[in-house]
């Protein structure tokens, strides 16, 4: 493993070298060889979602005859048993973690200082110099898988923030084939992200990919003003950065949603059948809808918040909605997400305390989960989604709530401007999360709203999705297509 401290400038300044220029010029990550996927969990995993990422990714593996590498899922008391298998014509090379490993690189590291450092929680954040350490040694060993498994001209596409240092240690030994990266969850601004002790060794491990692939412009801007300041990086073309002797490709490409089976899906019998369940329960009142997993990136208390001042502001309100929201916990042994559900109960025991009739519940919190032929039944019967983090990469419950709408009667989505997904999706109405009482506002607003605005909204943004669907974005990531690029760059 690669352990070298590189101070400022030193890096920056070196020119050429072993592993120096491999995108300037003709090389893109489409050209040849298989994909070979790299993410925590896989879909042979059977806690982990099987999404549209999943599927996307699947179709080109499968065509590629390439591989799917991550963590097995099962924690192992000693050692990293590898298991490979083949699963509906995809290959799979999976590991097991130790016991400690579990603990130091997920728990302690990409959960408790990567993912809050990255979601701009900074107060919520545990460093831990020695959970670094194991991160170094889990991406150490899962850079050894990759070297048994794949080939020089294999595309290794690596997905998420538990494998930041992956390229540096493939490249540390030798390895010069095509390595890509992509982010789903937000970079941070770099005043942020200096915070982390560890933020040179990760930003300069990520410059060792070809390519790196953000949710949105602010992560790609982001990410580059880091490196301009911190390695002197220089820009040299649209998408081209200059760093540490090498040419890297840095892409805006925002994940989309297999939009056409959403709304397909949500017209199925199993979707109906839901969507007939909640209607018989809101009786003559509309729905307005939250949906997302219980974790404080997502704004909950805040969102809460809102829809209490929505009915103390406007009490005819009470008459006509019913706010839901569902919330599915996750990361269940971390305080932070249990102090956040104690949270969550006791303002909805507030709010319904304050303004519940005998028939009616103000708000209606489930903590379970839905499949996802129920949720495009529920997204579809909702009057307004409100959707409201306080920093999230894309944030795809917006578009599948678009893509489930009746477009002779389509809901009205309400966004937060800190979603990645509020750059595409220009025709919701956009909202600042912490704003409590504009909020509350936009929610009377979105109600009000008249049928023929409700269409022409749901029209472009539906538009919008469609076109940009999760195929687009793996292409967008894969290819480098200059023509959508351009074509992007005329709807902005
Ligand atoms: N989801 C689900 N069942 C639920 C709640 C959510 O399947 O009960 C899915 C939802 O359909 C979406 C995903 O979880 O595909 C959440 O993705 P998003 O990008 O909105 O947020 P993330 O959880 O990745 O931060």
């Amino acid at each position: 493993m690669t352990d070298k401290k590189i101070t400022q400038g030193e890096w920056s300044n070196r020119e050429s070298g072993a592993n120096s220029s491999v995108f300037g010029g003709a090389r893109k990550p489409g050209n040849s060889g298989r994909l070979v996927a790299v993410s925590n969990r896989t879909p042979l995993d059977a806690d982990a979602r099987a999404g549209g990422l999943a599927v996307a990714l699947w179709d080109a593996i499968a065509r590629s005859q390439g591989l799917w590498i991550g963590w097995s899922g099962e924690i192992n008391s000693s050692e990293n048993r590898v298991r490979t298998e083949n699963s509906d014509g995809i290959d799979f090379a999976v590991m097991d973690l130790t016991q400690d490993q579990h603990k130091g690189y997920y728990l302690d590291y990409a959960n408790s200082v990567l993912w809050p450092l990255f979601h701009n929680r900074l107060d919520l954040v545990r460093f831990n110099n020695r959970a670094f350490k194991t991160y170094r040694e889990v991406n150490d060993a899962f850079a050894d898988l990759i070297k048994i498994h794949a080939k020089k001209d294999d595309f290794v596409w690596v997905h998420d923030y538990h494998f930041m240092l992956l390229a540096k240690y493939l490249r540390g030994a030798s390895w010069d084939g095509r390595l890509g990266f992509f982010l789903h969850i937000p970079f941070p601004a770099p005043e942020v992200f200096r915070a982390c002790p560890q933020h040179r060794e990760l930003a300069e491990a990520l410059c060792h990919f070809d390519i790196l692939g953000f949710q949105s412009k602010k992560d790609v801007k982001n990410f580059i003003r880091y490196v301009e300041e911190e390695f002197k990086g220089k820009r040299v073309m649209d998408e081209h950065v200059r760093v540490g002797g090498r040419t890297l490709i840095v892409r805006h490409c925002p994940i989309g949603l297999n939009a056409q089976d959403m709304a397909y899906t949500a017209t199925l019998p199993p979707a109906k059948k839901t969507g007939a369940r909640i209607r018989q329960a809101l009786g003559k009142r509309r729905l307005i809808l939250g949906v997302d997993r219980l974790d404080y990136s997502k704004g909950l208390p805040q969102r809460f918040e809102a829809v209490g001042q929505m009915f103390r502001k406007f009490p005819h309100a009470r008459e006509n909605v019913s706010f839901t929201q569902i919330a599915p916990p996750s990361r269940k042994s971390v305080k932070e997400y249990s102090d956040l559900r104690h949270q969550l109960d006791g303002l909805c025991g507030r709010i319904n305390g304050d303004f519940a009739e005998l028939d009616w519940t103000p708000i209606r919190y489930h903590t379970r989960s839905y499949e996802r032929e129920e949720l495009a039944g529920i997204y579809r019967e909702a009057h307004v989604a409100l959707i409201t983090p306080l920093a999230d990469g894309m944030n795809l419950v917006a578009k599948e709530f678009v893509a489930a709408q009746d477009s002779e009667d389509p809901g009205v989505l309400i966004l937060s401007q800190f979603a990645g997904a509020a750059e595409q999706m220009k025709e919701a109405l956009i909202v600042n999360p912490h704003d409590t009482e504009a909020v509350a506002n936009t929610i009377v607003q979105a109600l009000d709203m008249s049928l023929e605005e409700r269409k022409t909204r749901w029209k472009a943004l539906w538009d919008g999705i469609n076109q940009q669907d999760i195929n687009w974005w793996r292409k967008r990531f894969m290819e480098g297509d200059v023509v959508d690029m351009q074509k992007e760059k005329m709807r902005a």
